[in-house]
Formats: C-alpha cells, structure tokens, sequence
C-alpha cells in the first residue's frame, strides 16, 4: 500500500448513482467533476430499482394529491416544504431523463390518457409511477453511465472507495468554520491512498441496507456517507426508520431479490402457505397498505406460523401481461425453478431503505462548509417516518437539481477557494497487512445478526439494549483493529456498518413511541406530545 498523488477538482462527488450522476453531469457544466464509486460505475443500488418513480402526470392526479400521499405514509415527521418543492419538480427532472435517452414504458394504447405508462403503487391515491418495464432502474443508471462517460469534465474514478472526508476541523484546526475539503480515497487496483481535493464536495453515497442480515441492496450499501459525515461532525437523523420491503424472494439460490411492489398494484394476493388472505384481516387496503403495514404483517405470520415465508400469488392474470409488464421478475423466478404466471411466489421482508441519514436544509447543505449530501444517504424531511414507494429516485434527482441551483449560486465565491497545500496526507504508521481477514467477516456477520434480531421490524426495549451493549463491545474491537492493519475496502466498510449501526440504536432507543416503520412492542402507540418530531444526533 503506497500514498498517491493528491489530486484536485473543482467538484468531489462520491457515489454514482441517481443522485450522484446526475448531480455530476449537472456540475460538470461549471468545471471539473471527480465521481467516485466503490464499484463499477453503474453497479448501484439504483440499478436495482424495479417499480418506477413517482411524479404527477395526469390531468385526474395533482402535485396536492401527490403531497397528501407522501404526508401520510411519513407519519408526521415530512418537512412539508420539502415535500411541495420535490413533487412540484418531478415531472420537469423526469423530461430530463427522457431527455437523456432514458427509455419508459410507453402506453399500452392511444386511449390511455398519458404517452407513458403509468402504474399504481401502495400508498398512493392516483397511477404516478412512470416506469421501464420492471427494471427502471437499469434503464436509469445506464443512460446516466453513458452520458458520464461521454463528458470530458467528468473524471471517473471507479474502484475506489473513500476511507474519510478531509475537513479543516481535522486537517487545519486553525479555520474558524468547519469545512469539507475533499477525501481520502483508496484505489484498489493500485493499492494507493490519494488525497482528492476539491472546491465542493458531495456526498451521494446510498444507504445501508447492508447492516442487516437480509437486504434488498447491494454489497456496497454500507452507509459509508453517513458514517464518513459523522466523523467529520455533521448531525445525522431518524435512522430509526429502516424501511422493509415487505416482499423479497424467498430462495437460497437468490436470497436478495425484490418482487415490486407493482405485482401487489396489479393485482397480486399475499396468502400463508395455507391459503390464508391474511391481508384482508389486517388492513381494508389489503395488499395495497403501505409497506410497514403488509411488512409487519408478513413478519407476524412469519413467526405465528413457524414458516419461513408466505406467498405471494399473481398466477391468475393472464400469463401473456405477467411476461410482459413483469419480464425481470418472470425471469429471475423462473432462473430458481418458480413459474410466476402459474404458481406463487415465496416471499419475506428485507431491508430494503433508509429514510434517515445525514441531517440536510432543502438545499442539500449539511451545516458543514462546502459539503453538500443527497440521495438516500441525505435526511433531507421529504420522507419523514416512512418513505412513500417510488419517492426515493425522485428524491435523488430533484435533489440534484436543488444542489446545483445552490452551488451556481455560490460559484462566485467556491471557485476563489484554493483546496488547502498543505493537507496532511493519510498516514500509514506502523499498519500492515492484516494477517486473517476471518476478524473483519465474524465482525460483519455479527453486526448484521444482532440489527436483524434486535434492530429489526419489531423493536423493544431489551432488544435494543442488547444490541446497544454488543454493538459498542463490536465498535471498540474495530477501533483497536483499525490503526493496525491497512486500511481495505472490507475493514472500512465493517467500521462503517458499526458506526451507522449503533446511531440507529441510539435514535431507536430516543424514540419511546411507535411511528411510521419504528414499531416498538413497549411503545405500541404514537405520542405526537413527545414525539413528534425527528431524532438528530449531533
Ligand atoms: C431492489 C431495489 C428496488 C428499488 N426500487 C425502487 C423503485 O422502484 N423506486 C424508487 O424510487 N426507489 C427504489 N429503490 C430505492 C432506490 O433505488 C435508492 O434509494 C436509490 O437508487 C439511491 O440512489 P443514490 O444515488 O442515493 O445511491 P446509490 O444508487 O446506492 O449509489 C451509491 C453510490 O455510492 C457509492 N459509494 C458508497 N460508498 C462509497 C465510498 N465509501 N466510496 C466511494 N463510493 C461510494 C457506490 O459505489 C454507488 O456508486 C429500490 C432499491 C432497491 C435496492
């Protein structure tokens, strides 16, 4: 492991995602972009995004009703401004992507009153969620990629994963406000740690399903951006609200599958393996409730039953519209032996997204100079206790657009700042190799044993002390590991998945309520008195 080069930009963006790619092209229009991601470019949470993304499109439909929706699944906590300014911006950051090559489902026929397809999802009042098939999220990322690669300001640095933001409190101690001067980042190809600097840095770094045992989200979903802003001395918030897909695949062979949430809006029934419609029994909206609700429900059956899933059943549409609106899922299921257009599919919950995260005003600042966050790493009040489906893709795009609005505004000023000569570099000490890598994976799998036991769908207070005390027994191992051994992709993110875990302990352990998708067995009820009001951790 060497020290590199520092390299300088105007702009660090880290993460390329939705958030982060467009943020990027938008940037790249004022100087030179850094876009960092741990992984290939496109292999993003975002790629994995089936449903769609919410926005008002039809004349029936409105940015009021389209508001109302997303209050009421939040539970009390939406920052309604940010609510209005978001959905009032929907359908213009949509054109955009239209723009950029991004291929929606067109409609079925010349009647349907909108060009596209449009489909309905839980929790929402009106068909808004424009979508590509059952892999918009693909679709996305990819015509995101390409643009990327085809701008000349934009330097692509794939394979590379920050360790920590460089910031003045750290580095200069002598600044009077705090602020981001850029990161360390890791190359692993070349095994060298660079100092990137830059005028602006953006933190789009996803979010952290990775912290329970089973996840809808990729491997790199480990909350590096929260644990990083953390670090450097932002506020984070409502980490308590880890939302659960209600419905992944249940199968050894493809444990972190979705099944979207648009088999449920097309019509598809939730059943215990003994033929139950549980749903009818929970709920008037049935299979239509929002997530928490058929979430907790499943998991109720789950542990009433003893059976390892339920199904979930969409065989009596006709198999020609299964094949076609749902083709990734048709084939994934039928790759482990399920045909959906003839019989059910198992199905339990996973994490799958987290509303909390680093404390932002609607501009996407984070109360430290010159770093900006959004995407699902932000807490930026749109989703309040619990994300309306389809919102999160429409948040990391109309949040690009509101960062960028407030970095031209401040260009004048940003492009004077000279990033700091002498930024001390990452030092490597006495670290070395570290001799069993097994430490860092019998770490991970603890973490994500004890979040999915303690820290999961259904809180308590033992529970959450339990996981309080195993937690910081975990962290304070880490911590001693850390220094000694050389910084990898593996062991920052370990760390990282400890840290993100214990503050969703501590904002779980302050919320003595249940509300939104926080269900706790000591507090069953919501207490607006006491709690109304979001969980910052400063
Ligand atoms: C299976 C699935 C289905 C979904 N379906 C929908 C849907 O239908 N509609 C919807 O609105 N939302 C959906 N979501 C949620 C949505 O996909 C995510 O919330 C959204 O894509 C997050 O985008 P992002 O840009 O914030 O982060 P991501 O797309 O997760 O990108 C994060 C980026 O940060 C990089 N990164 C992270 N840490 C570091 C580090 N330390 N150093 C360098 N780079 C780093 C990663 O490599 C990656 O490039 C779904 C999510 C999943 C998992």
């Amino acid at each position: 492991m060497d020290i590199g080069d520092d390299l300088q930009f105007d702009f660090l963006v880290i993460g390329s995602g939705v958030a982060g790619s467009t943020l990027a092209l938008k940037l790249a229009t004022l100087g030179t972009v850094a876009l960092v991601s741990k992984e290939a470019l496109g292999e993003t949470n975002t790629r994995y995004a089936q449903g769609g993304i919410a926005s008002v499109f039809l004349e029936d439909d409105s940015y009021e009703a389209h508001t109302r929706d997303t209050l009421i699944a939040g539970a009390g906590l939406c920052h309604e401004d940010v609510v209005r300014k978001v959905v009032s911006a929907g359908p213009a950051s949509i054109r955009a992507l239209i723009g950029q090559g991004v291929e929606f489902t067109p409609r079925a026929s010349p009647e349907e009153p909108f060009e596209y397809h449009l489909t309905r999802e839980g929790g929402h009042t009106a068909r808004r969620i424009i979508h590509s098939k059952d892999a918009t999220g693909a679709a996305v990322q990819e015509a995101l990629v390409e643009a990327v690669l085809a701008d000349k300001n934009i330097t692509v640095l794939e394979h590379h994963t920050c360790i920590d933001l460089i910031v003045t409190d750290k580095a200069c101690p002598d600044f009077s406000r705090n602020r981001a001067l850029g990161a360390y980042v890791i190359s692993e190809k070349e095994s060298r740690i660079h100092s990137v600097l830059a005028r602006g840095t953006f933190l789009a770094t996803g979010g952290h399903g990775k912290l329970y045992l089973y996840t809808t989200n990729p491997d790199s979903s480990t909350g590096d951006g929260v644990a990083m802003a953390w670090r450097a001395g932002a506020r984070v918030a409502n980490l308590e609200f880890m939302q659960f897909h209600p419905t992944c695949l249940y199968s050894p062979q493809a444990k972190t599958f979705l099944i979207s949430e648009a088999l449920r809006g097309e019509g598809a029934i939730l059943l215990s393996r003994s033929g139950d419609r549980f749903m009818e029994n929970v709920d008037p909206r049935r299979e239509l409730a929002p997530r928490d609700i058929v979430a907790r429900a499943i998991d109720s059956e789950i542990k009433r039953t003893g059976e390892p899933f339920v199904l979930l059943d969409i065989s009596h549409k006709p198999a020609d519209f299964i094949r076609t609106h749902f083709p990734n899922i048709h084939a994934t299921c039928l790759s482990v032996g399920i045909d959906i257009t003839r019989e059910p599919i198992p199905v339990v919950p996973a994490a799958h997204y987290s509303c909390g995260g680093v404390v932002t005003d609607t501009r996407g600042r984070t109360g430290i100079k010159a770093l900006w966050c959004l995407g699902e790493a932000a807490c930026t009040g749109l989703h309040g206790a619990n994300r309306l489906a389809s919102n999160s893709l429409l948040e990391g795009l109309t949040f690009a657009e509101f960062v960028f609005q407030d970095v031209a505004s401040l260009w004048n000023d940003l492009r004077t700042f000279e990033p700091i000569g002498n930024v001390p570099q990452w030092q490597i000490g006495k670290a070395c190799e570290p001799d069993e890598m097994v430490v860092v994976s019998q770490l991970w799998d603890e973490i994500r044993r004890t979040m999915w036991n303690y820290v999961g769908i259904v809180r308590s207070e033992k529970r959450l002390a339990r996981a309080d005390a195993r937690l910081r027994q975990i962290l304070d191992e880490i911590e001693n590991y850390y220094w000694d051994a050389l910084p990898s992709r593996a062991l920052i993110e370990v760390r990282n998945l400890a840290v993100v875990g214990m503050l969703t302990i501590k904002c779980a352990r302050l919320r003595k309520e249940s509300r939104g998708i926080h269900f706790s067995l000591d507090y069953p009820e919501t207490d607006d008195e006491h709690f109304k009001k979001d969980t910052v951790l400063t």
